[in-house]
Formats: structure tokens, C-alpha cells, sequence
């Protein structure tokens, strides 16, 4: 089959404020492949190499040293150290060879924040468009700082709304400790869904400890960037949430056999792709996200029209 690709990137309307700094602009690549009857099927390579994946340059290199013609072998070989790479010719292939693309029902969509007190007025703005979960960035401001929003947050939101926190593994034991007290004593206003990844990776003993003492419940998403990761989390016992971003998860059909034959409790996430990557995950998102909870797509008002 026949390999092209094209690069892209698109503006954010406002930067993203996480505590890794401000996201601006998302870099990716667009890859093709055409078989010899003309049948085509794209896929998107969105890396985030702050998680782990490779850089936008480094997918950029591997797809310039690929031949025009690939064979499955090629696809197939793609180094773990890839995962972007993996997932957007992985769901190139899939989509040439699957002749329709079923159209899904997929679950509700969690709607993303902006970060600081930004959040109150877009939240009733989100909740207007339908949106009943939402997801809101923490530890990128002082501590006080980010409660105080947080207890303006929780009564501004209607009873029946659900919030998640994300901090981006930026909390340390001690200020993780204050937020889940928090959200354990405004159960009765607003229910946390759950607080994620609020440790570095490396700290998954000390997660594990967390998630056995308070009654918000935890998800993992930094420590479960990459397939093996997934699995390294799942063998230590992990038996909360895990946030799984396919787009760099590796090659689609082994996230896929590892869902099908573990059954954890998944919430699939977005890393700001395009359209095409977008239904990818989409697919995979219906498939694999537990059905309960939903998933975190609700993030198309935050970039600028695909071109
Ligand atoms: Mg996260």
C-alpha cells in the first residue's frame, strides 16, 4: 500500500494551563495509506511527549524514513518508543480494511474547564450545551487559592452535575491529602467523580495508599500513558480508575486485546486531535470506555476549526 503524510498544527482559542505551562499549539501529522484498488484510509498521529510519547518531531522523522510502500510488516513494526506513531498508521490500516466504520452510540462527554476562576462562567456555559460531567485542572495555582475557586465551583454547579480534578501528578502527599479531604466533605453539595492522577507516576505505592483512605476515588492517566505502563499498573493492583488516551497508547488492536482481556474500569481521553484521530478514539472509546462513565472528548471548544 501506498504511505503519505502531511503535518499540521492548529492554534488553541485560549493557551491550555496545566502545571507543565501553557499549551498553544498542537502539532501532529495527517498519514494515508492507499491501497492498489484505491481504497484509502487515514489515520493521525498526535503525539504529547510531555506523557511520554515521542515528540512531534521525532514522529515526523520516523514517518520521512518510511518508504512510499509499506507493507503490514512495516506497519507492524513500529518501535514501542512510538506509541503516536503505532496508533496513527495502526488506525490508517484498520480503517482501509474495515469497509464500513459503524457508527456507534457513544457515552456522555465530560466537558474541560479552563483552569483558575475562569472555570465558573464556562461551566454554566457547558452545562447550556448539554454537558453534565466536567473536568477541572488543579495544581497549577496555590493551594488556598484553587480550593477557594473550587468551593465557588461545587455550589455554582447544579446538584445533579459530576466534577473530576486533574492534577497532572503536580500535587505532593501532604496537598493530595487536602484535596481529598475536600472533596470527601462536599460529597453531600456535588459528587467528585474522581481525582486524577494526583501523584507523579513513580509514586503509584503511595497512590494505592490514597485511594485506600479517602472515599473520593482516584484515577490514574501520567502512569498509564503507554500500554505497558497500563499493564505495570494493573499487575501492581491498581483496582481504581485509569484514564486511557488511545491516541498514544500505542498500536489500537493491542489496547484493544488488553481491554478485552482485563476488565478495568476505563475512561477514554483525549490529547486534542483532529477530526480524524478524533473518531478513531471515538471507536475505540465505544468499544472499550466503561459505558458508566463518560469520556473525555468534551474538548473541541478549546482549538481553533480543523482547516
Ligand atoms: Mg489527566
Amino acid at each position: 500500500m501506498e504511505f503519505s503524510y502531511q503535518t499540521y498544527q492548529r492554534s488553541f482559542q485560549q493557551p491550555l494551563q496545566t502545571r507543565y505551562g501553557p499549551w498553544s499549539i498542537r502539532r501532529g501529522l495527517m498519514v494515508m495509506l492507499e491501497d492498489d484498488a484505491g481504497n484509502i484510509g487515514q489515520g493521525e498521529i498526535a503525539p504529547l511527549s510531555w506523557f511520554g510519547s515521542e515528540t512531534w518531531e521525532q514522529a515526523q522523522t520516523y514517518c520521512q524514513q518510511l518508504p512510499r510502500q509499506l507493507t503490514d510488516a512495516h506497519i507492524l513494526s513500529i518501535p514501542d518508543r512510538y506509541p503516536a506513531c503505532q496508533f496513527g498508521l495502526g488506525s490508517a490500516w484498520e480503517a482501509l480494511h474495515q469497509n464500513s466504520v459503524s457508527a456507534s452510540v457513544f457515552p456522555e462527554i465530560c466537558g474541560l474547564l479552563p483552569t483558575g476562576s475562569s472555570a465558573l462562567s464556562a461551566a454554566s456555559k457547558l452545562w447550556e450545551q448539554g454537558y453534565r460531567t466536567f473536568k477541572w485542572k488543579i495544581g497549577v495555582d496555590a493551594i488556598e487559592q484553587e480550593q477557594a475557586i473550587f468551593r465557588r465551583l461545587i455550589v455554582a454547579l447544579p446538584p445533579q452535575a459530576l466534577l473530576r480534578l486533574d492534577a497532572n501528578g503536580g500535587l505532593t502527599n501532604e496537598s493530595a491529602c487536602r484535596w481529598l479531604q475536600l472533596c470527601d466533605q462536599v460529597m453531600d453539595t456535588l459528587r467528585i467523580e474522581y481525582l486524577e492522577q494526583p501523584l507523579p507516576p513513580e509514586q503509584l505505592s503511595a497512590m494505592l495508599s490514597l485511594s485506600q483512605q479517602f472515599q473520593t476515588p482516584l484515577a490514574l492517566d501520567e502512569s498509564v500513558a503507554t500500554l505497558s505502563q497500563l499493564q505495570h499498573c494493573v499487575q501492581q493492583g491498581w483496582n481504581g480508575i485509569f484514564v486511557i488516551k488511545p491516541a498514544i497508547c500505542g498500536y489500537p488492536h493491542r489496547l484493544r486485546q488488553f481491554c478485552q482481556s482485563h476488565p478495568i474500569d476505563a475512561v477514554f481521553s483525549s490529547v486534542f486531535e483532529s477530526e480524524v484521530g478524533r473518531q478513531a478514539c471515538l471507536r475505540l472509546a465505544a468499544e472499550l470506555s466503561n459505558p458508566q462513565r463518560a469520556i473525555g472528548f468534551g474538548v473541541c471548544h478549546w482549538l481553533s476549526p480543523d482547516e
